[in-house]
């Protein structure tokens, strides 16, 4: 009984030590696999035999990663692991859905254009280190410390736009608009989805189509601003879009969302006009952010429903809204 004890204690040990081993090993694995991300963000790929190269993720062609320079394509794929060899055997139709959104159908357009320069070789992908290298190429880790801790920018909008009460969608707009980097045609330029020619703005004759010119100086938005009482700076930027001179009516507790449902209802305004042909109408546009308004006013407090209340004057509505 004694031995069949000793033996049994014996297995359990080897059992607990192994289950130990294992979940350390899980989870040092699964620790390692946080820090791939930007192990890649660190590292660039000469492509080889492309085995060891993710196609999507590394930075590997000339415009960078293709999660991030072809966003919309990536979120049509089927094989967000795939590496560049599967990726060029399958062909880049066999990693994406059978059907594209219209931007995804451009971009995949574009990158088949950077992937007739690429020729799979014998050997290994050579990675090599890009950012935070020193000496010899050398992981510096007081850089890589500072990138991860100390390298973040504050910025003067950051409370307008994320504590303005509007709908998610509508904040995250927002923030793209007033960094520029909405898919406005200045965009899609340079990231060669459209030439020069094409470049134009879709609702005036300006020959660059901006985020500025979209939501301020665009002809089609001016009369919007001024027919509801904002006068827009010549010299006014969407990076400065807390800035906007609001009229009277507007209280400054809502003068963020306010100023968001405006470039909202223009840019798809905007949209339509690229991708249904509807021509613009300021009496449409008016309504919709009227009807904006009224839904809006719900993610307030109500102590700031007189401040919504007030969007409906300049607005062209009535002070109180339908219920
Ligand atoms: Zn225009």
């Amino acid at each position: 009984m004694k031995a069949a004890s000793a033996s049994a204690c014996s297995g359990c040990k080897t059992r607990a030590s192994s289950s130990s081993f294992f979940t350390g090993f899980t989870s040092r694995r699964a620790a390692l696999g946080k820090l791939v991300p930007l192990y890649r963000c660190l590292t660039r790929v000469a492509v080889g035999d492309g085995r060891r190269t993710s196609f999507w993720h590394d930075d590997w062609l000339p415009g960078g990663s293709l999660s991030i320079s072809a966003a919309a394509l990536f979120s049509h794929t089927t094989s967000p692991e795939a590496t560049v060899a599967q990726a060029l055997a399958a062909g880049v139709d066999g990693i994406l859905a059978p059907r594209l959104s219209r931007v995804g159908a451009l971009e995949l357009d574009a990158i088949r254009t950077s992937l007739r320069e690429v020729t799979l070789v014998e050997g290994a992908d050579r990675r090599s280190l890009i950012r935070c290298s020193g000496p010899k190429n050398k992981l510096l880790t007081g850089a890589l410390y500072k990138l991860c801790n100390l390298g973040g920018v504050s910025s003067t909008n950051a409370d307008f736009i994320w504590r303005s009460r509007a709908p998610s969608r509508v904040m995250f707009f927002g923030w793209l608009l007033t960094l520029s980097r909405v898919q406005t045609r200045d965009t899609l330029l340079r990231k060669t989805i459209v030439d020069a020619a094409g470049a134009g703005c879709p609702l005036c004759d300006a020959t660059l189509e901006t985020a500025n010119h979209m939501a301020l100086h665009c002809p089609v938005a001016a009369r919007f601003w001024s027919m509801i009482g904002v006068e827009v700076p010549q010299d006014a930027h969407v990076r400065d879009l807390h800035l906007l001179p609001m009229p009277p009516s507007i209280t400054v507790e809502t003068a963020p969302a306010f100023t968001q449902l405006c470039c909202w209802q223009l840019w798809k305004q905007r949209n339509a006009a690229v991708f249904r042909g509807t021509a613009p109408s300021l009496p449409l546009l008016l309504k919709l952010c009227r009807d904006d308004a009224t839904l809006w006013r719900g993610r307030f407090p109500v102590p700031q429903h007189p401040g919504v209340d007030g969007w409906h004057v300049c607005l062209g509505g009535t002070q109180n809204p339908p219920s």
